[in-house]
């Protein structure tokens, strides 16, 4: 997937034009992996006239967990990151749905991986964006033979640029298999998630998803999907989850800042339930993108957005 960036980026504490945001080869991150980043989608209203970041604050207070794993000193906190965001799709003034790029990062140029004592920055781009994985079809996915990295190896609960090495592994053998994405197993055997996702599945009428201590990100639109079922009366049960259970599910949906909310069709050829879209992936689909897009007449959740007005 080749991407376009927005005009403007932040880089180095200004707003300067993207192709300009760049670093040396010799960058600490660059060769170690160590930096992390974040993924946060903007959605166009359905009235035109703002961009409705999800979750804003929820995505920089991860990252700068994220930075506290890295051992990264900032310039900026939580608040202040989620002030640049805003203020760069004010700058880029998009017309479509966007994909945004925070990333903090070891900026000094040394050689040794220690974290201590190096330099780091900040920066951020963004893309317009629509769906990562096709929407048509349900899903079909793959348990790897790549095992979910643990926390005492890099910390899943991170989003450290070089633990991502493990998703692309997963990836990469499941596309090539012909499948549309892998499901990770953690150390323990259990299941984590996809290589860019969190997982559920439904079993009589529960929802169930993998706790945060089985080598998961800890993510975002997981953590709002457990929200939305339970307000909507559906009972959630986040506990490990075994292979086989993938295999007797009802249904199943990953679910992420790219994936949004996915109907699992089939895992290692299995159909999971009748291999449709059931009925809670549909409820929480639903409760999903009509918050994003603006569509819900009531206030819930209108916190989970900040809008960011657009110039015609
Ligand atoms: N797991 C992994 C490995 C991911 O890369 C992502 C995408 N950020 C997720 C889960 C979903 O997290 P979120 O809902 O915060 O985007």
């Amino acid at each position: 997937m080749k991407i376009t960036l927005l005009p403007y980026a932040y880089f180095q504490g200004a707003f300067v034009p993207s192709d300009e945001a760049k670093i040396s080869i010799a960058t600490h991150s660059v060769q170690y992996g160590t930096g992390a980043f974040g993924g946060i989608r903007g959605y166009l209203d359905r009235s035109g006239e703002t961009i409705n970041i999800f979750r804003l604050r929820d995505h920089t207070k991860r990252l700068m967990n994220s930075a506290r794993l890295l051992r990264c000193n900032l310039p900026v906190d939580a608040a202040g990151f989620a002030k640049v965001i805003e203020e760069l799709i004010e700058r880029n003034n998009p017309k479509s749905n966007v994909y945004i790029r925070p990333y903090i990062y070891k900026s000094g140029i040394e050689l040794s991986p220690h974290l201590k004592g190096i330099d780091d920055d900040f920066a951020v781009y963004a893309i317009p964006f629509g769906d990562y994985f096709q929407m048509e079809t349900p899903l079909r996915l793959m348990v790897s033979s790549w095992m979910r990295i643990e926390d005492n190896i890099i910390p899943s609960r991170g989003k450290i640029s070089g633990g991502y090495i493990n998703s692309s592994f997963a990836k990469d053998q499941a596309e090539e298999a012909g499948y549309d994405d892998a499901i990770m197993l953690n150390r323990a055997g259990k299941v984590a998630e996809a290589s860019g996702a969190n997982l559920f599945i439904v079993r009589d009428g529960t929802l169930i998803t993998t706790p945060v201590t089985s080598d998961i990100l800890e993510g975002i639109t997981r953590r709002s999907v457990i929200m939305f079922a339970r307000d909507a009366g559906v009972p959630v049960e986040e506990r490990e989850i075994d292979r086989s259970e993938l295999y007797v599910a009802d249904e199943a949906f990953l679910c992420g800042t790219g994936a949004q909310v996915a109907v699992v069709g089939s895992i290692d050829g299995r159909p999971v339930g009748s291999g449709e879209r059931g009925p809670v992936t549909a409820k929480i689909q639903d409760i999903f993108f009509s918050l994003v897009r603006g569509e819900r007449s009531d206030s819930t959740y209108n916190d989970l957005l900040t809008r960011v007005p657009i110039r015609p």
